[in-house]
């Protein structure tokens, strides 16, 4: 019912902070109703990983807290955890890009696994939080299950995140080693039908967020802190804009008021346009299902 999310690129905050963004972000949007509430962070747990034969990739893992009831719950579960694996906050959240979930559950009752972010499986590899309904979920469903996908939630979500992952290693094995996030996002999206508003995090592509929507709003905040008019300007003007990484926080939210706290600049997105944050640079595509290749769109911020 609400989502939200936090890149940035070492503003020099603690990273403590990073999460507290993430906590307040969905505060703001309690107020929309909800049952349920999730983050997905990165974390680097060196060994651990290791010990376990390896993950199938080199960024930070995904770390996903989940909880049924109110945000404080979450909020409480996500220290009390870090304090049970005994690990020093600040050496262990690496935390780049942060993706967090409000849920008014729609297909599946609430509870911790039906919470979002929806997983891919196994290593996380693609993680989902989505606002609205898939209405083809139970075909999509079928065909990955007969591909080896196991499910865990009763949600229509999850097959988005399972989807991106078959669509990301089919294109490995034809020996696409260079397939973008974007480009996995797009083959996902053109498959589904329904209303969303969606943002992917995958640790194939460590610091980058995708975030989609159809029939469900979607807004994007872009905070620079060396100069913040220049930036706004400069946006308007070219099609995508590579700002200077030292000074960038980068939002997406399901309503402005989770964003005006941190800054006034902003975009809404409009349906069926992929919005992909990489490196500082927002590109924003316009998807067509009659077009092989979306197009690049110009867009102007609002300030
Ligand atoms: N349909 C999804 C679910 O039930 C998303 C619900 C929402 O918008 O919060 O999990």
């Amino acid at each position: 019912c609400g989502i939200f999310a936090y890149l940035n690129y070492n503003v020099g905050k603690e990273r403590r902070y990073i999460m507290e963004v993430l906590f307040n972000g969905l505060r703001r949007l309690e107020y929309r109703g909800y049952d349920s509430s999730g983050i997905a962070i990165d974390a680097d747990l060196g060994s651990s990983a290791e010990e376990e034969g390896g993950t199938p990739y080199t960024s930070p893992l995904p770390l996903i807290f989940r909880r049924e009831g109110k945000i404080e719950s979450l909020v409480g579960a996500v220290y009390s955890e870090v304090d049970a694996i005994e690990l020093d906050l600040e050496k262990l959240f690496m935390v780049h890009a942060g993706i967090a979930h409000t849920r008014w559950a729609t297909h599946g009752v609430p509870s911790p696994r039906n919470s979002h972010p929806q997983s891919s499986g196994l290593w996380n590899e693609f993680l989902v939080v989505h606002n609205g309904i898939i209405t083809n979920y139970e075909v999509l469903k079928e065909t990955l299950i007969r591909h080896g996908f196991t499910f865990e939630s009763d949600t229509d979500t999850e097959v988005i995140p399972k989807l991106a992952k078959f669509v990301f290693d089919q294109a490995r094995e034809v020996g696409d080693q260079v397939v973008t996030f974007s480009q996995v996002v797009i083959e996902v999206i053109r498959q589904l039908e329904g209303a969303y508003a969606l943002i992917f995090k995958s640790p194939h592509y460590p610091n980058e967020l995708i975030a989609c929507r159809r029939g469900s709003t979607l807004i994007l905040g872009v905070k620079s802190l060396t100069d913040t008019k220049n930036y706004a300007k400069s946006f308007g003007d070219v099609q995508s804009l590579t700002t200077d990484c030292q000074a960038t926080e980068l939002f997406f939210s399901s309503d402005l008021c989770a964003i005006v706290e941190h800054t006034k600049n902003y975009l809404a997105i409009e349906d069926n346009e992929v919005v992909h944050l990489k490196d500082g640079v927002v590109s924003v595509l316009k998807f067509d299902y009659n077009k092989e290749k979306p197009a690049s769109v110009q867009r102007a911020l609002s300030v």
